[in-house]
């Protein structure tokens, strides 16, 4: 089975160990694709376990079960990731796009990651954060310039 979180990657490689095998995403990219690929198989207790106790309020398995399952997920593009695995927070930005009865939006989003008890927590997002210029330095921190870095890594 193709992994959700993208196209060339077997499921069983990557998101599967995270979503059935308990196993923790070592960093804030590994843990952004296994969310998405929650998302799209209706992990539930995943998204809840993944998202940061500051920021989920009462939000149950059970409704991010059903929210997930009343999606029709289209896709999941990274534009940068920036955080390791011995880090306490990283930040990785997205598009996915994704269908609600008829209608295809997307969304665009430079989500939030904190480690918390050792384990990395999704913790909030900015909508439509600024467009990324391909000649300015990388947001990754790396110091290459975004066309040569995560420009050319996620594409
Ligand atoms: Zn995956
Ligand atoms: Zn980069």
């Amino acid at each position: 089975m193709q992994c959700p979180c993208h196209p060339q990657h077997l499921f069983a490689d990557c998101c599967a160990p995270y979503l059935e095998q308990g196993v923790e995403p070592p960093t804030p990219l590994a843990l952004m694709r296994a969310r998405y690929s929650a998302f799209v198989l209706g992990h539930g207790a995943f998204l809840l376990h993944t998202w940061h106790p500051a920021t989920r309020g009462e939000l149950t398995v059970a409704e991010l079960t059903q929210s997930s399952k009343n999606t029709q997920w289209l896709g999941l593009t990274i534009l940068f990731a920036q955080g390791h695995a011995d880090d306490l927070q990283g930040t990785v930005e997205f598009k996915v796009r994704y269908k609600e009865h008829t209608k295809v939006h997307l969304l665009h989003e430079r989500s939030h990651f904190e480690r918390v008890a050792g384990f990395w927590k999704y913790h909030s997002g900015q909508h439509n954060p600024p467009k990324i210029k391909i000649n300015a330095l990388c947001p990754c921190l790396s110091g290459k310039k975004y066309k040569l870095c995560c420009a050319k890594r996620f594409t």
